[in-house]
């Protein structure tokens, strides 16, 4: 991946202040300001560098510039009815440059919502109404024999607590800090540079 600057971390940046300033999905929030508020959210809770990163970031999946090359597909489509695998698209893409410390949390995002409805009674009625729509795309609450295996995931932990986070960040009364906030959170955890 080249980037007109070269870096991946500008990449974001201008993704967060371009494309993700574009509606969330049927949220009252924009898609940058969705991801800010979850970073926020992991950082106020004491969450580790790459954990905050795996929230501020888990979906970049959704950015179309960012991901046709991988195959992904925006978000209405997600909407429309198709799994657009936004998760594995965001995931893959993040680890040109994170390790699974970030990309893990943030591939399992979805599959961990999928384990909460099947374990958490009261779960499923605190989903908006746009995730219950892509709850149904995404496959519906797993079976046990599913969750069984998502609990022996090493990132399932830090991956339900992503969607916790995931879950809470739709309030459009907050002002979380900008992406130049995490900007050297992110580059101690780069784990290569992208090639220009
Ligand atoms: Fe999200």
């Amino acid at each position: 991946m080249t980037t007109v600057d070269g870096t991946a971390l500008d990449l974001l940046s201008d993704l967060f202040a371009g494309e993700g300033a574009a509606e969330y999905f049927g949220e009252e929030v924009t898609q940058a300001e969705h991801m800010l508020q979850a970073a926020a959210l992991a950082e106020a809770a004491g969450a580790g560098p790459a954990l905050i990163a795996a929230a501020l970031l888990h979906d970049v999946g959704h950015f179309g510039a960012l991901t046709a090359a991988q195959g992904g597909r925006d978000g209405d489509v997600l909407m429309a009815g198709t799994d657009n695998r936004h998760s594995d698209t965001g995931a893959d893409w993040l680890a040109q440059y994170f390790g699974p410390a970030v990309t893990e949390p943030v591939r399992l995002h979805v599959a961990a919502k999928r384990y909460l409805c099947a374990v958490e009674a009261g779960y499923f009625g605190r989903l908006s109404e746009a995730s219950v729509h892509t709850l149904r795309v995404q496959g519906g609450p797993m079976t046990p024999a599913q969750a069984a295996v998502f609990e022996a995931d090493p990132y399932a932990d830090d991956a339900v607590a992503l969607r916790r986070w995931d879950e809470q960040a739709k309030d459009p009364q907050l002002t979380p800090p900008p992406f130049a906030h995490y900007r050297t959170l992110l580059t101690g955890l780069l784990t290569a540079r992208p090639a220009r």
